[in-house]
């Protein structure tokens, strides 16, 4: 891969950081989102090939607490320029959680009103969060999942365009471009320009479609894996299985060079056992990434840098059961 690329990859990345520490002082929280570390795995690894290396991007080190804290800022951001978002509308979208949160948290940040369709069914705490930002809440049939809260929320908008500010993060390019503008140069600089596999759940598919796209405008050679789960009902909160799903417009099936399925208890052992192993205490799709990444590094013999996704912190998932298991 080309010394020239690397070099822009890393000015891009110091540019990034002037641009941080002027911000900074204007807004703090907009400021903090992104430029995540990235963790080597040593302990989940142990077993394989000495030159086979695993990494995770600690998405729930942002100010919000997950990965969608880049594209619900990007998102914003978007609106904003195009004159869509102004302060009379109120920000609403469907979301299971975490870009809510993101939503929730930088629209009382910028003084805009936020409104969440979401399932009735997402946990308590989750919904707290949402409410102590000041969020207003729309629960939805949660026989319907999020395809279901998704419906209602374009509905609403449909119906009432004067009041709302619609980001529809399923279909809103800016979602997959804030991980091409940020979370792929952030991988590429962290590892020298050394990965060689990117592996990450497919929930709107922002984080996948974006972080591959410039991943592999870097080095074509990049082998891209994308993680769903199992089965339509499953425990992978954040993630969609995506043949009986509504598939988000911004899903780019031509990305993925393979793509694993994942069983809700693989992902549970795993997320307990980051904890437990590494210190990582992360929520279940980031032990679904995990996984998978295990998964793929299992049948590498020959030199590999494998990097994933820890997509948010354990603490929204504390009322699981998994987390009591020996
Ligand atoms: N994990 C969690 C916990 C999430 O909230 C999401 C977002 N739905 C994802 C993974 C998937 O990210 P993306 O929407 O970028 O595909």
């Amino acid at each position: 891969m080309g010394e020239k690329i690397m070099q822009t990859a890393i000015k891009e990345a110091e540019v990034r950081k002037d641009f941080r520490a002027e911000e900074i002082s204007k807004n703090f929280l907009e400021a903090t989102v992104g430029n995540t570390p990235l963790i080597r795995l040593r302990s989940v690894t142990s077993d394989l090939h000495a030159n086979v290396e695993i990494y995770a991007k600690a998405e729930f080190m942002n100010p919000g607490g997950s990965v969608k804290d880049r594209a619900a800022l990007a998102m914003i951001l978007a609106g904003e320029s195009a004159g869509e978002l102004t302060k009379e509308k109120t920000i609403l979208d469907a979301t299971s959680g975490n870009t809510g949160i993101a939503y929730a948290m930088l629209g009382a940040a910028r003084g805009y009103r936020v409104t969440l369709a979401l399932p009735k069914n997402a946990s308590a705490a989750r919904k707290k969060i949402l409410k102590l930002y000041g969020a207003e809440i729309i629960e939805t049939d949660p026989l319907n999942g999020t395809d279901g809260a998704q419906l209602v929320a374009k509905e609403l908008a449909r119906k009432h365009p004067e009041k709302y500010f619609y980001p529809d993060q399923y279909n809103n390019e800016a979602n997959w471009k804030a991980h091409f503008a940020t979370t792929a140069p952030e991988i590429w600089w962290q590892t020298h320009g050394q990965i060689t596999h990117f592996v990450a759940g497919l929930g709107t598919t922002g984080t996948f479609v974006g972080t591959t796209r410039r991943l592999k405008e870097f080095n074509p050679d990049l082998q891209a894996i994308s993680v769903q789960p199992s089965l339509p009902l499953h425990g992978l909160e954040g993630l969609k299985h995506l043949e009986t799903a509504i598939v988000p417009g911004i899903y780019d099936a031509n990305l993925a060079d393979r793509n694993l399925e994942v069983e809700t208890e693989d992902a549970q052992v795993m997320t307990r056992r980051l904890a437990r192993e590494e210190g990582l205490f992360v929520g279940v799709s980031a032990g679904a990434n995990v996984f998978a990444a295990l998964r793929i590094a299992e049948e590498l013999k020959e030199d590999a840098v494998i990097v994933t996704v820890l997509c948010d912190g354990g603490a929204k998932y504390l009322h699981e059961d998994f987390w009591n298991e020996a």
